[in-house]
């Protein structure tokens, strides 16, 4: 269903099958590490890898790159999965885990040294960084780059039997420290770590770094295009040199293709900060609908196919950018407006009798769920309703087209109402408006095509159910014009990001609604039932305001 554009990705693939290559088949994957939950740049690496494979019949794996234990947790293997279930892909029973391959990356590691292409160093973590020089300095040899094949197989063995403490030695690429890629100046490619893995438990006291273990995974796997965003660049150099060495032949392995980082305006896409902002209890957790998670977003009621048409109209582009949130509000809108049952709420009740009225009445109006998907409920009127605050105002300017004193407005799918009291408590506040209404304006009656300039929303005060709303903003402030960015991302943090509000009316079709169900709540926004929802208390998150700021 989703449209799909052409972008330089999949004009590689296309040259490439044009040219014969991989015949059997297109092959990605998505390889998260476990150290925190997924966010929204997540989803346009998960549209993108498993999406090329839906379009080319390929396949796409689910790879946890979990190679660096001390920052790892099942937890995190379990959300990832739900969130990209979730957000409508399938890695069927293509899911792997680097760690299943550390038997055979220590294979290669050892093959390497074999080869002469590796050596155990025990230079210090500092020091190999102050040896590494930099770009316009080439880099120092250490005195253990001589090591002969034997001495670098004896150590690497004792490395792994876990003769020596954690950062005693490390096992190096021996590649060019003179190279102006500071990559390629002989990389650590495995360290020494007596932590325990989720996985392999205490199996292993070394791990292979990341630039090591990503391109074999890949290799293993049979990827065809390993697909991964631009601070990469760099490290493509050692992906192939690598892969070459090990044997693997051009044209056949696999393929490293960079694409841009997705930022966002006013969001955080950094694992590392969402996780402080979780830690320090700045927001709820890390599924708090303020927080650009899939699994904010997905509390917060954006539907998946929103962030998946997001991820389509951002395209895949070679060179950085920010794109503006407002772009995502706009497909979390343009999503709901179609698909969303449209109910009347109000957030600020005011109380409104009608008068003329009769006391102790119900009727029961019927009323259309959606210009989309049609569909009716009936919704009760009486003799009492709620309307909003900000749908009255007493001294209102001559284009306020709510009601006011002697004014007259229709309720939606009701009636014709007049205002003709305005009743206050004895500080000025107003608690009641008193009006009477026209009996023939109803649907149906003689004058049911009567205009009136507005119309609003009301609720029946004897069955409304009174709702939580949350309220949220964006949890970065805006900064004033002039001001500086604040080096702390902490300090940035907008003060008034959550608004609650205890006494919402909502009409009573939504009574026992769970958690997750969206609505339109007329003139007011979208919602969702949050899982804070119980029997007795229904708690609703505005998703997103009706109006539109995004423009192309
Ligand atoms: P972070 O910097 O937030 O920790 P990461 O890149 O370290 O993110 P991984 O779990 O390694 O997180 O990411 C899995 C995949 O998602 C990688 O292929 C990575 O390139 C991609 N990815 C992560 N962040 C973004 C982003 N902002 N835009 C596009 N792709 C992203
Ligand atoms: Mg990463
Ligand atoms: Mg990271």
């Amino acid at each position: 269903a989703d449209v799909k554009t052409s972008n330089f990705i999949r004009n590689i693939i296309d040259e490439d099958l044009r040219a014969g290559r991989h015949a059997e088949g297109i092959h990605t994957r998505f390889p998260p590490e476990p150290n925190g939950y997924l966010h929204i740049g997540h989803a346009k690496s998960i549209c993108l890898n498993f999406g090329v494979a839906e379009d080319y019949n390929g396949l796409c794996n689910l790879r946890f790159d979990d190679t660096n234990p001390t920052k790892e947790d099942v937890e995190y293997v379990d959300s990832i999965q739900e969130d990209i279930r979730w957000l409508g892909f399938s890695w069927g029973d293509r899911r792997f885990y680097a760690s299943d391959y550390f038997e055979r990356l220590y294979e290669y590691a050892v093959e390497l040294i074999k080869k002469g292409l590796a050596y155990v160093d025990d230079l210090t973590a500092e020091e190999i960084r102050a040896y590494r020089g930099t770009l316009t300095e080439p880099g120092k040899e250490s005195s253990c780059r001589g090591r002969s094949i034997e001495e670098n197989l004896d150590l690497f063995t004792r490395m792994r039997a876990g003769e020596f403490p954690d950062g005693a030695r490390v096992l190096r690429a021996k590649i060019d420290m003179a190279s102006p890629n500071l990559v390629m100046r002989d990389p650590v490619i495995y360290r020494i770590a007596h932590v325990s893995h989720h996985r392999t438990g205490d199996a292993w006291c070394i791990y292979p770094m990341y630039d090591f273990a990503h391109p074999l995974s890949d290799a293993i796997e049979g990827i065809t295009y390993s697909l991964c965003t631009l601070e990469f660049e760099e490290h493509r150099p050692f992906y192939d040199w690598l892969l070459t060495s090990l044997g693997f032949p051009a044209g056949e392995r696999p393929r490293q293709i960079e694409f841009a980082r997705l930022n966002l305006s006013g969001a955080i896409t950094s694992k590392r900060k969402l996780r402080q902002l979780v830690e320090e209890g700045h927001v709820r957790g890390w599924d708090d609908p303020r927080m650009p998670t899939i699994s904010g977003m997905r509390r917060r009621g954006y539907p998946p196919a929103a962030i998946r048409a997001f991820c389509e109209e951002i395209g895949v582009a070679k060179s950085n950018s920010t794109v503006d949130s407002a772009m995502l509000e706009h497909c979390v809108r343009d999503e709901l407006n179609h698909n969303a049952p449209r109910i009347m709420a109000v957030l600020r009740p005011l109380k409104l009798v009608i008068t003329n009225y009769l006391e102790g009445e119900t009727e029961y109006l019927l009323a259309e769920n959606s210009p989309t998907h049609g569909g009716r409920r009936y919704v009760p009127f009486g003799r009492e309703l709620y309307i909003d605050r900000e749908d009255f105002m007493e001294d209102a300017p001559k284009k306020f087209f709510r009601l006011k004193p002697g004014g007259e407005v229709r309720l939606k799918h009701a009636y014709i109402i007049r205002c003709e009291e305005v009743v206050k408590d004895a500080a000025g506040e107003i608690t009641e408006l008193r009006c009477t209404y026209d009996p023939e304006t109803r649907s149906g009656g003689t004058a049911a095509n009567r205009k009136v300039k507005g119309t609003i929303q009301w609720v029946a005060a004897e069955h409304a159910l009174t709702a939580e709303v949350r309220l949220y903003d964006s949890l970065l402030r805006t900064a004033e014009e002039g001001e500086e960015e604040p080096a702390d991302f902490i300090a940035a943090l907008n003060p008034h990001s959550l608004e609650v509000l205890t006494d919402a009316k909502v009409e009573p079709s939504v009574r026992l609604t769970a958690a997750g169900m969206r609505y339109q709540f007329l003139r007011v926004g979208y919602f969702v039932v949050d899982p804070d929802t119980t029997p007795d208390h229904i708690v609703f998150n505005r998703i997103v305001g009706l109006k539109d700021t995004w423009s192309k």
